[in-house]
């Protein structure tokens, strides 16, 4: 493999650290050229230093200063705010840009670095929520991929490379059930946010560790892989695999279904969107087969888990509907992450958020924005009917 050179936009975040500790085992293949964070600025600085960034920004222009006199005495370039991700992401010395912000705010930077032709690693997987069509229309247009990190879209990926070819006629997509798979509903009605950050199987940031216990997050994953595989979310079925072993399956139209395995470590597939088609070492747990003893599956129960089933019915209806949904899931993760609302007021409000939205059925770029807006201001005006 020849040397690659990585921009990581999102360092400080959990996908962003363990990118990063791929890159360490592997100094010799990858460049850290780019770093970017947003508030993060001690992790920030210490980052650019152990790998010798090129340059760094730093989204908060509060922290520029601290930033700027950490770095520039050894010689690596220091920028504050959006527009420079923006202007960095494409820059000529970048091969990889890997897009590990969290939620709608990764949408400019990652269309920024797909028009430059950057090949990208996508993490922010509610850039494909909100703006799919958009975002794969541009990776067409400007002959990009689109490589997968999301543990169970990588999964489906390397499925497919076994594939020559060949359509998949269903996505068996896996789901670990989250924290509250086995809880009945009027516990789960009264669980706190300790609790819902406890996710068993895999080792996240809060965001999407929220999105799992409500299981909002596979139906986020639903529609990402709707727009990764080209496949029609009916046949893109959810199946709760509570061990996190198998990552996903794909199914032919012979009844052959193939599923990737491993121990559950986001590591794994974020080396393989850095280095595909190439497989490279890692030092994370194999699977012991014989001490597995059982793989076991279930139906999702959309009663206890009713985030899902809106995921299902947004991209149903499509044009901007996602981006309304997500919009609505980012106001209410972020209220229940401050203790304002309970856990299925989440699905509350992003139901009554996407009940009054004005519906767009070809969103253009701008169009996205200007939902994104109006859904969190609406978002936030019910949330003040939900508060406690
Ligand atoms: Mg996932």
């Amino acid at each position: 493999m020849e040397k690659r050179r990585i921009a990581i936009l999102g360092s400080t975040g959990s996908i962003g650290r363990q990118a990063l500790d791929v890159i360490r085992q592997h100094r010799d293949l990858f460049e850290v050229e780019l770093l970017t964070a947003n508030n993060s600025s001690s992790l920030l600085i210490e980052q650019a230093l152990e790998f010798e960034a090129n340059s760094v920004v730093i989204c908060n222009e509060a922290r520029y200063r601290e930033v700027a006199d950490a770095l520039q005495p050894h010689y690596i370039k220091v920028f504050a705010g959006m527009k420079s991700v923006c202007e960095l992401a494409a820059s000529d010395d970048i091969d990889i840009v890997l897009t590990a912000m969290v939620g709608f705010s990764g949408l400019e930077s990652t269309v920024a670095a797909i028009r430059a032709g950057k090949i990208i690693a996508l993490a922010n997987k509610e850039t494909l929520v909100a703006a799919g069509s958009i975002v794969t229309g541009l990776a067409r247009q400007y002959g990009t991929a689109i490589l997968p990190v999301d543990s169970e879209h990588s999964a489906i990926f390397q499925c497919l490379q076994g594939a020559c070819g060949a359509r998949p006629v269903k996505i068996h997509l896996t789901a670990s059930g989250g924290p509250f798979r086995t809880w009945n509903r009027e516990s789960i009605s009264s669980v706190t946010k300790k609790e819902a950050l406890c996710h068993p199987k895999w080792n996240m940031g809060q965001k999407v560790t929220i999105d799992s216990a409500t299981m909002m997050n596979k139906g986020l994953e639903v529609i990402e892989a709707k727009w990764l595989f080209d496949m029609d979310p009916g046949k893109i079925e959810v199946v709760v695999h509570p061990q996190s072993v198998i990552h996903s399956m794909v199914e032919f139209e012979d009844g052959a279904v193939i599923a990737q395995l491993g121990h559950p470590d986001m590591r794994e597939p974020i080396q393989y969107a850095l280095s595909y088609p190439s497989r490279l070492s890692l030092d994370n747990m194999k699977l012991d087969f014989a001490r597995l003893h059982e793989l076991t599956f279930y139906a999702p129960d959309t009663e206890k888990f009713p985030a899902l089933g809106l995921a299902y019915e947004a991209i149903a209806k499509g044009g901007n509907m996602p981006c309304v949904m997500n919009a609505a899931n980012e106001v209410a993760v972020k209220a229940f992450l401050e203790d304002r609302i309970g856990f299925y007021d989440i699905s509350g409000i992003i139901s009554d958020t996407m009940a009054g939205a004005d519906f767009v059925k070809e969103p253009d770029l701008d169009d996205i924005f200007g939902t994104n807006t109006a859904a969190l201001r609406k978002a936030g005006e019910i949330l003040d009917k939900y508060s406690r």
